[in-house]
């Protein structure tokens, strides 16, 4: 072997790469994947909160899979990259080096966007997607005692609107009276899909039982409490953080480009700007002039050019370049087996558009686990 591929992180991109690290090894590299454990899917994330998928549906267990293709699974977190010496240094103290790196380390909740709710164990972010399982197991067991918390989403993006109507569905399964709040900064639902389809979901929430508060900004966690922007008090038992996702810190300790919010900047080879041996996809890169919203699939779309960009640089030829989608199709799970679907100023809501979602993030699972066993 007279190459290292080292995958940083198995996201979307990086499970793609590694089902298919036997080409790479037929190209004379060693593949290396690191990740601390396994993938959680986030499309059925809320649905696995809202008791309508296990936790093991909801995972992929990228050993076997990198595994099956003649490349090794290292289970640790990368702490740093130094791109000048070509090397990575592990959480767990082992250096491993390179001759060529791609970084697909997702992204993260800025919990210190409100003060006083990054320390707070009664505030779960949406990412990882693990906490989700977590969440869930933690509500059922007070739920199963008889003891009902008050709970508050903010956030009333896709991913706050689609967590507060699964947690609906996980009261109704347990015929319980937990009450649930959503609280927005903005005047309107999901801000960047069509009014209608944000009216509908406003509806729908309200229908299942969702106090929701729009123009409501959080000025930080106090005791039991959320302090509104306005001063007035929310009383929460438990907070779920839904406020938005930044890149994964560890691109800010690699030394190269970045973008403060957005993650690596990238161009179009999906190489760093200043390093075209660093490769990065979805929610931890920033493709330069474009602001892609941070959602897997980009990240899956992005999988095959950073493949056949590995396999390019090291027969030495030129590069694909990636150009992405402008319209992508969103369906959020609405937790009663119906959903929300958009796909630029369209949408639609009901039975057919759960199905189709099932459908596609079923499949997707359904990729990487059967050949492998996981
Ligand atoms: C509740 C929820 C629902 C969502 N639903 C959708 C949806 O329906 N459709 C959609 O398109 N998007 C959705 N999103 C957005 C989606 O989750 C992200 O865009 C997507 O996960 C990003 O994928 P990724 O491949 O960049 O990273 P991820 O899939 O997050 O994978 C990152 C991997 O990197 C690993 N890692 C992290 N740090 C390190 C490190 N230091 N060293 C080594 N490994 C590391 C992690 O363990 C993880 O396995 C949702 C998000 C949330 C929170």
């Amino acid at each position: 072997m007279s190459h290292t591929v080292i995958l940083v992180g198995a996201g979307h991109a990086h499970l793609y790469v590694a089902a298919r690290a036997k080409a790479l090894r037929e190209h004379g590299a060693q593949v290396i994947l690191i990740d601390p454990g396994r993938f959680w899917y986030s499309g059925l994330a809320t649905g696995m909160l809202g008791g309508m998928y296990t936790a093991a549906d909801d995972q992929v267990d990228p050993k076997a899979l990198v595994e099956a293709g003649g490349g090794t699974f290292t289970a640790d977190r990368v702490a740093s990259v130094n791109p000048g010496a070509r090397s990575v240094h592990l959480a767990g103290g082992e250096s491993l080096t390179y001759d060529y790196l791609s970084i697909n380390v997702g992204s993260r909740v800025n919990l210190d966007a409100i003060p006083g709710m990054a320390d707070d164990p009664s505030v779960w972010p949406v990412k990882p997607v693990s906490n989700l399982w977590r969440l869930r197991r933690h509500l059922e067991t007070d739920l199963c005692a008889g003891r009902t918390p008050r709970v508050v989403v903010v956030g009333g993006g896709p991913t706050g609107c689609e967590v507060a109507a699964n947690l609906a569905a996980l009261r109704r399964r347990h015929r319980a009276e937990m009450p649930l709040t959503l609280v927005t900064l903005s005047d309107r639902l999901i801000a960047q899909a069509p009014a209608g389809a944000a009216r509908a979901l406003y509806r729908k929430l309200q229908a299942c039982n969702v106090a929701i508060r729009l123009g409501t900004g959080i000025a930080r966690r106090q005791g039991s409490a959320l302090i509104t922007n306005a001063g007035c008090r929310i009383e929460a038992d438990i907070v779920v953080a839904a406020i938005g996702l930044q890149a994964n810190e560890l691109v800010h300790e690699t030394g190269l480009p970045t973008d403060a919010e957005q993650g690596l900047r990238i161009n179009a080879k999906l190489h760093s700007i200043a390093d075209d041996r660093v490769f990065a996809a979805g929610d931890c890169a920033y493709l330069e002039g474009h602001h892609l919203p941070k959602l897997g699939v980009f990240g899956v779309r992005q999988a095959a050019f950073i493949h056949a960009n590995l396999l390019a640089s090291l027969a030495g030829q030129s590069l694909d370049e990636y150009r992405p989608q402008k319209r992508y199709l969103a369906i959020l799970n609405l937790g009663d087996g119906s959903g929300l679907a958009s796909w630029g100023p369209l949408w639609w809501r009901g039975r057919s558009s759960f199905w189709l979602k099932d459908v596609i993030d079923r499949r997707f699972m359904a990729r990487y686990r059967s050949r492998y066993g996981s």
